[in-house]
């Protein structure tokens, strides 16, 4: 197994979009730009895409279309209430925009989502979407239904460069990183299909069907940060889709140095893919261990909660039969996190096609359950979800990877491929 790479050597393989404008801006204009807002790769052939863009990214498109600059902080206000408030994507919907200024936003940008691929439904609710970015790159969004809240899982890149050795997604390289747009274009494409967007003029329903996104699809969301951030900056906007911060969850195997960056830039709950209680065996789970072992990882962790202002760090446990699911391993556990406020998510393997690893035993996780519980620490068991539709966690890539050779191989060929 490879060492976990150099997080700068991460956007190897990624689609880097040469694009050096802003949005919509002649090539000749001059260029202001810096790290946090460079502008999205056009569509090709396409115009520009209102959906999916920062503030300032809106901001900077209208300019270019001609927007006068006397107005165009309130002309961002009024685009950005209709694009992620109302979930408009016609012009002639926005009935606060005089006639002219509607067409010339209507000649210079659409406002799109990304393709639907399929959408799978499970016998438990569960939805899978399989999208497809620009490139033709596909990546699944799964939405779980509960009683109280409904979960978004979002990817944020195609693949991933670790290989945790339990993980289907580890065992697709990365592709490339998924941008900002494309990490909002999840939520608003789940948001059109579940048909939450409010009515003008209706009782808003506070009650959402779509309550809660977490960064737990195809990817290390923290080896794509910027992307990420600006993607829940505008998830997390109260002139828009506005889910609170409390709301989200960014799971991360462990990139250490962007952890303190993810509770101030961010801010929203950590979920960190912990799964083994020991250097030697974490070091064959979660390959980045040997980069930033346990130690490195716990302290950046004492960190968060005050940086975040956050409560507590969910630690994700995969429960691996004679792995990692001693009662050693539950006692070590709780002493190495002690003093971090923390939930412990216990997660029954999922298995896949050719995986190294069983699903320990339902008694062994309850033994381990309650180990942890008795030391005063909250440990659900995540019951999983759409497994008929393969849409657990680490599942995501083999239904992708078996449409596209069904659609790729010659009829009766899929079997073979
Ligand atoms: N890359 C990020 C987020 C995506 S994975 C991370 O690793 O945290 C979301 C969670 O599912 C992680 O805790 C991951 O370790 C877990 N997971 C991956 N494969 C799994 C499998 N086959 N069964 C159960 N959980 C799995
Ligand atoms: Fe990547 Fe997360 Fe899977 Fe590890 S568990 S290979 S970090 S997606």
């Amino acid at each position: 197994m490879n060492a976990a790479p150099d997080p700068a050597a991460s956007a190897q393989g990624v689609d880097a979009a040469p694009v050096t404008a802003p949005l919509g801006a002649p090539l000749s204009a001059p260029v202001t730009q810096d790290v946090h807002t460079i502008p999205r790769r056009l569509p090709e052939g396409g115009r520009p895409d209102l959906a999916g863009m920062t503030r300032d990214e809106m901001r900077a498109a209208l300019l270019a279309a001609g927007t006068p600059e006397a107005q165009v902080k309130m002309r961002t206000g009024q685009l950005w209430q209709w694009v992620y408030h109302w979930g408009v994507r016609d012009f002639d919907a926005m009935t606060n925009l005089a006639r002219d200024y509607r067409a010339l936003l209507a000649a210079h940008f659409d406002i799109g989502r990304p393709e639907l691929v399929t959408r799978q439904i499970s016998a438990d609710g569960t939805r899978k979407y399989l999208v497809r970015i620009a490139g033709g790159h596909e990546v699944e969004v799964v939405y779980i239904p509960e009683e109280d809240r409904g979960t978004l899982c979002v990817s944020s890149q195609v693949g991933c460069t670790l290989t945790c050795s339990f993980c289907h997604t580890g065992t697709q390289k990365l592709v490339r990183n998924l941008t900002a747009a494309e990490i909002v274009g999840q939520v608003m494409l789940v948001r059109d299909d579940l048909g939450e967007w409010p009515v003008p003029g209706a009782p808003r329903d506070e009650t959402r069907l779509l309550s809660n996104v977490v960064l737990m699809g195809m990817g290390e969301p923290l080896y794509n940060f910027e992307a990420v951030r600006d993607a829940m900056r505008v998830v997390m906007d109260g002139e828009g889709i506005a889910l609170s911060r409390r709301r989200i969850t960014l799971s991360t195997s462990g990139v250490v140095p962007e952890i303190a960056r993810a509770a101030t830039e961010i801010g929203c709950h950590l979920a960190v893919s912990f799964h083994a209680t020991t250097d030697a065996v974490r070091d064959v789970l979660v390959p980045i261990n040997r980069k930033w072992n346990i130690a490195a990882l716990l302290a950046a962790l004492r960190d968060y909660p005050r940086l975040s202002n956050s409560e507590r760090i969910t630690f994700e446990y995969v429960m691996l039969d004679g792995v990692n699911d001693s009662d050693e391993d539950a006692r070590r556990l709780v002493r190495l996190i002690r003093g971090i406020p923390a939930k412990i998510n216990l997660i029954p393997f999922n298995e896949w096609p050719g995986a190294p690893y069983r699903r320990s035993p339902r008694d062994r996780i309850a033994a381990f359950a309650d180990i942890i519980y008795k030391a005063g620490y909250a440990s659900p068991v995540r019951t999983p979800r759409g497994e008929d539709i393969m849409a657990a966690c680490g599942q995501l890539k083999s239904a992708t990877e078996r449409a596209r050779r069904a659609r790729a191989a010659p009829q009766g060929d899929a079997a073979g491929a």
